[in-house]
């Protein structure tokens, strides 16, 4: 929340800057001549620099109150009041200034744009996009209206859309963003697996694949496809693929590969699997010793080796068990299993992924953080960080 006010603050600090060298404007632009601005006005810039913004949005209403024919006021008050969360209000002053006649062409454009922001925060996104939509033909807003569009075709989860729109940006200026459309072309053939139709899930997973290559999300869902088709060797070896190449989602892995083996009926294989997966380094074998303790009974030798071997090292578990152990002793089954049940409780009874951008920490894992709208940045809570809460970013 302070975060928002200082960047408010520097936003009107720059609008101060601004109006000086440029001069205030009235409304109907062309015709009028440059004035000064109000001590209200000024005022309530003030109130803002200072992280005051109640008495800042009390300037600001007597400063329009005083005289109500000046466009800066209004475009004042208006981010006030979204930033406030009285989307309402804010949305009353830009419809307000939109609905007058003699308003400049810059300064209708700069009234959609602050109109649209105010429905996008209201979730009338319906109508942000229609404002958006027009905004990005062109303008001075054209940029700025894509990427909100990207924002409100993913709320919508209009994936189709939000590909358009990703490749339109692409065309104007902006860095491609293939990451982001992969993950789009995912959400599109889950959508056709859940409904059965595997031949499209199959061609969106592969304009997925020509997006991005070595995408975790995307062998995942070949090897869902795999598996449903019956064929357990390419599910196997995708999965495999995946385990090694991004240990961190390990946990989206397991259950797969659980699930793999036991539709083919070659459960059996497990072990040789765990093993082969394990020699190619400790934090492959870590994170699926850490996937497995979150999710399933370790009855299979080799993954108790795996997961005693894991939480051994683990800083605080690993000592609290050495305490109770004799002098070189090993933890043995019973305990190990009890010490499983004890973390997936916990795991059950709070957060357990967390984003490596923003820190938002959630119960479930998410390819998107609901947070900062990153893809990709959900890890695993470790599970020392999963028994000590106190330690933990509170939940957004
Ligand atoms: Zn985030």
């Amino acid at each position: 929340m302070r975060a928002s006010w200082v960047e408010a603050a520097l936003i009107f600090s720059g609008a101060v800057v601004g109006w000086y060298t440029t001069r205030r404007w009235r409304i109907s632009g062309a015709q009028a001549a440059p004035r000064a601005p109000t001590s209200d006005y000024l005022a309530g810039l003030n109130y803002l620099v200072n992280e005051q913004p109640d008495r800042a949005v009390e300037a600001f209403l007597r400063a329009v109150a005083a005289d109500s024919d000046t466009v800066e006021t209004h475009f004042a008050l208006g981010a006030l009041f979204r930033r406030r969360g009285e989307v309402d209000r804010a949305i009353r002053i830009h419809q307000n200034l939109i609905g007058r006649a003699e308003l400049t062409p810059s300064y209708r454009e700069q009234a959609s744009y602050a109109l649209a922001k105010d429905y996008l925060g209201a979730g009338l996104y319906d109508r942000a996009e229609k404002l958006l939509l027009e905004l990005s033909t062109a303008g001075s807003y054209r940029m700025a209206a894509l990427r909100d569009l990207t924002q409100v075709y993913e709320l919508e989860h209009d994936w189709a859309r939000a590909i358009e729109v990703h490749r339109e940006l692409a065309r104007v200026a902006n860095p491609p963003q293939p990451l982001a459309i992969a993950h789009y072309w995912c959400e599109l053939a889950q959508a056709a697996l859940i409904a059965g139709d595997y031949p499209q899930a199959r061609t969106h997973l592969q304009a997925a694949h020509s997006e991005q290559k070595r995408f975790a999300r995307g062998a995942l869902l070949r090897a869902d496809l795999a598996i449903v088709l019956g064929d357990t060797e390419l599910a196997l070896k995708l999965l495999r693929q995946v385990a090694v190449q991004q240990p961190a989602v390990a946990g989206e892995v397991w259950p797969r590969l659980l699930r793999a083996l036991k539709t083919a009926g070659r459960i059996e294989e497990l072990s040789s699997i765990l093993l082969e997966l394990a020699q190619s380094g400790q934090v492959v074998a870590d994170a699926l010793a850490h996937a497995a303790i979150l999710t399933t009974e370790i009855d299979s030798p080799q993954l108790q080796k795996l997961v005693r071997e894991y939480v051994s090292r683990e800083p605080m578990i690993g000592e609290l068990v050495a305490a109770f152990l004799p002098e070189g002793g090993e933890i043995d089954v019973g305990v190990l299993k009890r010490l499983c049940v004890a973390m997936r409780r916990q795991a059950q009874r709070a957060p357990r992924f967390r984003c490596s951008e923003c820190g938002f920490s959630s119960t479930s894992f998410f390819w998107q953080c609901p947070g900062c709208k990153s893809w990709d940045g959900f890890k695993p809570l470790s599970p020392s960080e999963l028994l000590a809460p106190a330690n933990r970013a509170p939940r957004s």
